[in-house]
């Protein structure tokens, strides 16, 4: 348990990530208003949190203003795999920049610590490898992914503006691939189709040629960055990169899923996505100076967790037990 006890807000709290958040801060003795329009999130992320006296669920969207009195805040409302975003790009645009606006507002208001989850795609197609947070980016502002590249890239933005114009302490962290339990099983993202198809005997879609790289975090890891970043003093801002720098290709990513889960299926070849980046990883220097932060689980250990947690949730048809 930790020494004070704050109220802290997350919102998109059901979500994959928001519920482990939630789920933290819980244990180290916090109250957690958790708010969340269920547009990807799922009753089942929290239902196991729903009995605690110091958790509170609050249907809300973002987008439209909200009136409440909490110490700290986190914003991570926002559908984060290209399927989902892509559904309705207008909303998530909306989600950032108005979600942002309107947290940032709140946190205006009441003087309290706001931490942005930002992500890795405000680089776009990387020209600069690995990034590193000086970089710019290259991002296709009129491309299918440019409604949450640069609806992130804006809310990043508000963010610095509400820190230089109205002095708000602002903590803004560049999340790079994460997966774990709890991904939704049809959102589409890497990890999460690869098991879910490796577990069904089904074909394993490599778009392209799968030599395009990414750099898996365990979610573990990811929220004890979080953790840390809000901790730091009022002066550190960020944006600090969060991520696992190992970088591996797709088509080794499937091969590691098959042999993890002792899969017969096989290797299919499908178009790649516009504008889908095509070697990404993170440098985490900043990450390890300011934050003391390095990721601890490898990359066959939090496989196996997240195997282990699709292969629950498909044996129990789509609810899985809590973990
Ligand atoms: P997720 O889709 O599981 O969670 C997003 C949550 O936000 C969901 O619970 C959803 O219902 C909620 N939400 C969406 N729109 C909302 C709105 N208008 N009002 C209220 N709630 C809303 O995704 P995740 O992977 O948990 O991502 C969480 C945050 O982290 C997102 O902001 C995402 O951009 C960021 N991020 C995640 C990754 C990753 O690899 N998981 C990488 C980079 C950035
Ligand atoms: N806001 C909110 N909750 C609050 C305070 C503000 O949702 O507790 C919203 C408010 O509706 C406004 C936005 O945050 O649209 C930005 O607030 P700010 O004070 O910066 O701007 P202003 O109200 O002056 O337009
Ligand atoms: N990808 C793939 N097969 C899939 C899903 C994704 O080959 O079934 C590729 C996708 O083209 C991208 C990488 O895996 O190059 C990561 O995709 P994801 O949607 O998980 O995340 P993001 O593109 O946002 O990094």
């Amino acid at each position: 348990m930790s020494l004070i006890s704050k109220r802290v807000m997350v919102t998109g709290g059901a979500g994959f990530l928001g519920s482990h958040l939630c789920e933290r801060l819980l244990a180290a003795g916090h109250e957690v208003l958790c708010v969340d329009n269920f547009f990807t999130g799922r009753r089942s992320n929290i239902a196991h949190l729903l009995g605690n006296p110091r958790f509170e669920l609050l249907r809300h969207d973002v987008t439209f203003p909200l009136y409440v009195e909490v110490d700290e805040i986190y914003n991570l409302a926002c559908p984060a795999s290209p399927v989902h975003y892509q559904h309705d790009p207008v909303q998530t645009t909306k989600t950032s920049v108005l979600g942002a606006i309107n947290v940032l507002g709140l946190a205006k208001r009441l003087r309290v610590p706001v931490l942005q989850a930002s992500t890795s795609e405000i680089y776009g197609d990387p020209n600069v490898h690995p990034q590193r947070e000086e970089y710019w980016g290259n991002v296709n502002t009129l491309g299918p992914r440019a409604c949450y590249d640069e609806g992130k890239r804006c809310a990043e933005t508000l963010f610095f503006d509400y820190h230089r114009q109205h002095g708000l302490a602002i903590k803004v962290v560049r999340i790079f691939n994460t997966y774990g339990p709890r991904m939704h099983p049809d959102d589409g993202r890497v990890v999460s189709n690869f098991i879910v198809q490796a577990l069904r005997g089904d074909d394993i879609t490599l778009y392209g040629d799968g030599e395009q790289t990414r750099a898996f975090c365990f979610v573990d890891d990811l929220i004890e960055g979080f953790l840390r970043m809000m901790g730091t003093p009022r002066t550190v801002t960020g944006p600090v990169n969060l991520g696992n720098p190992h970088e591996i290709t797709v088509r080794e990513l499937a091969e590691r899923v098959l042999a993890l889960t002792g899969s017969s299926s096989r290797l299919v070849f499908r178009p790649r996505p516009q504008d889908d980046p095509t070697q990404r990883c993170p440098d985490i220097t900043k990450a390890r100076d300011l934050l003391d932060w390095s990721p601890k689980v490898d990359l066959e250990k939090g496989l196996e967790s997240t195997i282990a947690y699709f292969s629950d949730l498909l044996s129990t048809g789509g609810k899985a037990r809590p973990r």
